[in-house]
């Protein structure tokens, strides 16, 4: 009994979604608010009072179907491979597709009738939805004739077919093997979280046997992995050619309102790490010499995690989330609260459970913030819990505004461009809370300086290359030239080398090759968003902000920040700040920062 009463406590609770009525209750309630679009969509430009039905309509259509979307696919990741949650999500994509075909000309009758809708938006009632406007008039010139979009809606139906491709076989299809520990002892490896948990050993043995199971585990999957992106790749290409722009990458940057100079000024700005990079990769290299008593230190080594107190809590994790916090202030911990009374939270890992961590998105019309992850008693995955609470606490806030000003609805939402900001803001706040617990420590205290000069690396200069390799591959595929297992990791070579210079591994041993099979798992990159450089926005922005946020002045900017949601272009968003991102001091900033950590690993 009581261990089925501790599992309760940590998985998440999402019945309050559905409010007391049925799932099904829900879909037929959403395909009323569809319904009634079909049925308007030539008429509510007729004058106001229609115009404004129209948005009370669509308003309640997205709280409908943030619903059903937040409890159908919570319930689905839990378990991937469960059959009725899929059956489920494709009976929904199925109604979703019916009515995108009925209401294919949507955009056209907007556009045909930009000029009256202009004239009701000077109309003070409908201010705050000149920007939702603005993005769909700012489309024109990338809008099919009105006989094509109807075939595009049919034909894009698949469109996230290859990302679904990748999850189901890097996280259920996927086995691994089990592994043996120094004394021969047979372990069964559930997830990908267990391997990763295992690398952290005090055992060497286990630990390298837990480092190349991993990396083999996804590299004998290398081919099948590198033809689904190269076809995603082919397919996101050629649907952004189809609507006018030059690639896949162009229009990622239409969407996100920027163009590439702040991604090649972000490369160049990052390419200039490269220095403390090494230079801290040795003085890490030194101190786990030092510490485990091992000359030649191999890359399993690296990931030892040597203090006494390996395993953490879950409770004991929720107390440190809290005063780690406690310089933002008392709204922002009674949110955090929440999270843990009303179990937002599904903590703990379990066979084809999504292996990552996320904190759900299309919040409007929730209460509830919920958040999978995959709990593993690590130092590192209280980082990973006060992250995701960070993305949470960031939708409670522009949800909450939303409510004092109704009309803001549209904009209830985060923009992945700015989206890390507040979850790694809250990792740095965490970091400083250690960094002052540990004072008189210094084994433990140089333990998680390099845990953050880890997780800063790992977010800047990793994520850069990550990201500079998705840009060349997507170009690469748009101007037809070869793609394969070969290219895609000579390449990656090449960009680590140019970023982050190569560490010398024996290279015949077939073992260190394992590894590159990383750039073919990075799920981003299924997903068509150009994503993984917005880490490193998320990382600089936030230690910036804080190493000032106990400043009254940062506090407040910071709280008009979250809760700005999506009302702003995301440039300007991060301008509430006081930031901008190509100024290359934040940057410079950035590095003095590490670089004085780095000098503090050398103390004695
Ligand atoms: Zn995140």
């Amino acid at each position: 009994m009581a261990t089925k009463q501790k599992i309760k406590r940590y998985e998440w609770n999402l019945e309050p979604i559905l409010k007391n009525k049925s799932l099904s209750s829900w879909i037929s309630e959403w395909k009323k608010t569809l319904e009634y679009k079909v049925k308007k969509i030539n008429s509510f430009c007729d004058s106001p009072i229609n115009f404004e039905k129209w948005l009370n309509n669509i308003k309640n259509e997205e709280k409908i179907s943030n619903v059903i979307a937040n409890y159908v696919s919570n319930h689905n990741c839990e378990n991937l491979g469960d059959n009725q949650w899929i059956g489920i999500q494709q009976q929904l994509s199925y109604i979703s597709k019916k009515y995108e075909d009925k209401l294919a000309n949507l955009v056209h009758v907007y556009l045909q009738n930009e000029k009256i809708i202009k004239k009701y938006l000077t109309n003070k009632k409908f201010k705050n939805y000149k920007r939702m406007f603005a993005l769909i008039f700012r489309e024109r010139n990338h809008i099919l004739p009105l006989e094509q979009e109807k075939l595009w809606t049919k034909l894009t139906a698949t469109a996230s077919g290859f990302n679904e491709i990748f999850l189901t076989l890097s996280c259920n299809d996927i086995s691994f093997p089990t592994i043996k520990d120094k004394n021969g002892q047979e372990i069964k490896i559930i997830s990908s979280y267990d391997l990763i948990k295992y690398t952290e050993s005090k055992d060497r043995c286990l630990r390298k046997n837990a480092w190349v199971a991993f990396h083999h585990s996804y590299y004998q999957y290398m081919n099948t992995f590198s033809k689904t992106l190269f076809n995603n790749f082919l397919n996101a290409n050629n649907y952004a050619k189809a609507r006018g722009f030059k690639s896949y990458v162009d229009e990622v940057f239409f969407n996100d309102e920027i163009n590439e100079n702040i991604l090649f000024s972000l490369y160049k700005n990052i390419e200039n790490f490269k220095s403390i990079f090494i230079e801290y990769r040795k003085v890490k290299k030194q101190i786990y010499q030092k510490i485990l008593k091992i000359n030649d230190i191999e890359p399993w080594d690296l990931t030892t995690n040597y203090l006494k107190t390996e395993s953490v809590t879950i409770e004991e994790a929720k107390k440190i989330v809290f005063e780690a916090l406690t310089p933002l202030n008392k709204e922002y911990l009674d949110v955090i609260k929440k999270a843990f009374d009303q179990n937002w939270i599904s903590f703990l890992p379990k066979k084809g459970k999504y292996s990552g961590a996320y904190s759900i998105g299309r919040t409007f019309g929730l209460d509830r913030y919920f958040i999978l992850m995959n709990f593993n008693n690590s130092l590192d995955a209280i980082n990973t819990l006060i992250h995701e609470l960070g993305h949470s606490v960031h939708s409670y806030f522009y949800s909450k505004k939303q409510n004092e000003e109704d009309n803001l609805w549209p904009y209830c939402d985060s923009n992945i461009f700015y989206a890390e900001i507040p979850s790694i803001c809250n990792e740095t706040l965490l970091f400083f809370y250690n960094l002052k617990k540990y004072e008189n420590n210094s084994i433990v205290k140089k333990y998680l300086i390099m845990q953050f000069i880890d997780n800063f690396f790992n977010c800047t200069t990793r994520q850069i290359i990550f990201s500079n390799w998705e840009y060349i591959v997507a170009q690469d595929i748009n101007n037809e030239k070869t793609f394969t297992v070969a290219s895609g990791i000579a390449l990656y070579k090449k960009l680590i080398e140019k970023y982050a210079g190569l560490d010398k591994f024996k290279k015949n041993d077939e073992i260190y090759q394992y590894q590159y099979s990383t750039i073919f798992r990075i799920g981003h990159f299924y997903a068509n968003n150009l994503y993984v450089y917005k880490y490193a926005i998320g990382q600089i922005v936030a230690l910036y902000i804080a190493k000032r946020i106990t400043n009254n002045e940062m506090l407040k900017k910071y709280f008009d920040f979250l809760a700005s949601g999506s009302s702003l272009s995301p440039l300007e968003t991060i301008n509430l700040l006081g930031i901008s991102l190509t100024d290359k001091n934040i940057y410079i900033e950035a590095k003095k920062t590490i670089s004085d950590l780095i000098k503090e690993l050398q103390k004695k």
